[in-house]
């Protein structure tokens, strides 16, 4: 085994090899980009990873979640565990750490204790800024990524306070009306999300520049664009300015559940307000939510069981539930 690196060292030098074997790596959600960028990290020897996910394997996750199979699936599995032992068996050098968890302001700041760089693997937003703060507070560089269709977006946040954080590209970054529920996703399109994130991983932990690009792509079609944004840098950014207040990690922004007593619904409130176009979303959603109705103001639909009002702020009303953490997984499965 002791030239199992020889092929890399060959590109990054044994100096950056050992660089890499000790590095510690955060990695945010276990889903389709988190399988496909721990497999590439482990199989290039990092010396410590740390999986977080709070969700367990199911069968529509076989696609394009590339650690998992359909014993997982029928084992219901923790996503965190099952990674876990499909990685191990890669490669036994490489510490992993399991947190089956939801990631949020409380325990942010200790899930990303000591490392060198946090990937963007989850898949809302919300999610994305807490992590955003805690990145920039502790200037840990956190690489954004994200996929859904056959469109994937990636933004190293370098957390140096001199380029853009995440907060600050708000505005350019696709808004969260489409999600893999209801646009649906092909695989390809994660491979090349989780190789520009675990590309830029590497260069960071051997040391190498990492410019403060937003990249898109579409595998589909080609079409590739790729933007230099440090002018979008904003100095009144709430997360990364000169009065920076983090507002994510201190709890001030988050997304609100309240259940509607007496009533079986929960009614949801998003951390940021959004500027839904209500018509397009029932254009799109037409082949996977039922008796859908809409006016100027609001949406009415079946989904999942469940009926539902999204308004155009994007608050909605969940009916049929008292769990809270049931309505999230609705909301988020839809808007994101
Ligand atoms: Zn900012």
């Amino acid at each position: 085994m002791k030239d199992r690196y020889r092929k890399q060292e060959l590109f990054i030098g044994k100096d950056g090899q050992a660089k890499v074997e000790n590095s510690r790596i955060v990695l945010i959600g276990m889903g389709a980009l988190g399988s496909a960028s721990a497999e590439m990290l482990v199989r290039a020897g990092i010396g410590e990873l740390v999986l977080i996910d709070r969700d367990y394997v199911e069968y529509h996750n076989l696609q394009r979640q590339q650690l998992y199979t359909e014993q997982d699936a029928a084992a219901y599995l923790p996503k965190a565990s099952a990674a876990k032992e499909r990685l191990q068996a890669i490669n036994h050098q490489v510490t992993l750490h399991t947190v089956i968890e939801n990631v949020d302001h409380h325990n942010i700041e200790h899930l990303i204790e000591d490392a060198d760089v946090i990937v963007d693997a989850t898949d809302n937003f919300e999610t994305r800024l807490i992590v955003n703060d805690a990145a920039v507070k502790h200037g840990i560089p956190y690489l954004y990524g994200a996929c859904v269709g056959s469109y994937g977006i990636n933004y190293p946040v370098l957390a140096n306070k001199a380029a853009p954080c995440l907060h600050c590209l708000l505005e350019q970054l696709p808004q969260q009306s489409e999600t893999c529920d209801t646009a649906g996703i092909i695989s390809p399109i994660v491979q090349w999300v989780a190789a520009m994130q675990v590309t830029e991983a590497l260069k960071i932990i051997c040391g190498q520049e990492v410019k403060a690009e937003l990249c898109a792509f579409d595998i589909w079609t080609g079409e590739h664009t790729r933007m230099d944004v440090k002018c979008l840098q904003n100095s009144d950014c709430p997360s990364c300015g000169t009065n920076a207040v983090l507002p994510f990690l201190n709890g001030f922004s988050r997304t609100r559940l309240d259940a509607l007593c007496g009533r079986e619904a929960v009614h949801i409130r998003p951390a940021a307000k959004k500027s839904l176009e209500l018509p397009a979303l029932a254009e799109e959603w037409a082949s996977i939510v039922d008796e859908i109705t809409a006016n100027e103001f609001l949406l009415v639909f079946q989904y999942m069981g469940h009926r539902i009002v999204l308004f155009t702020d994007g608050r909605a009303i969940i009916h049929g539930v008292n769990d809270i953490s049931r309505a999230r997984t609705v909301y988020d499965s839809l808007v994101g």
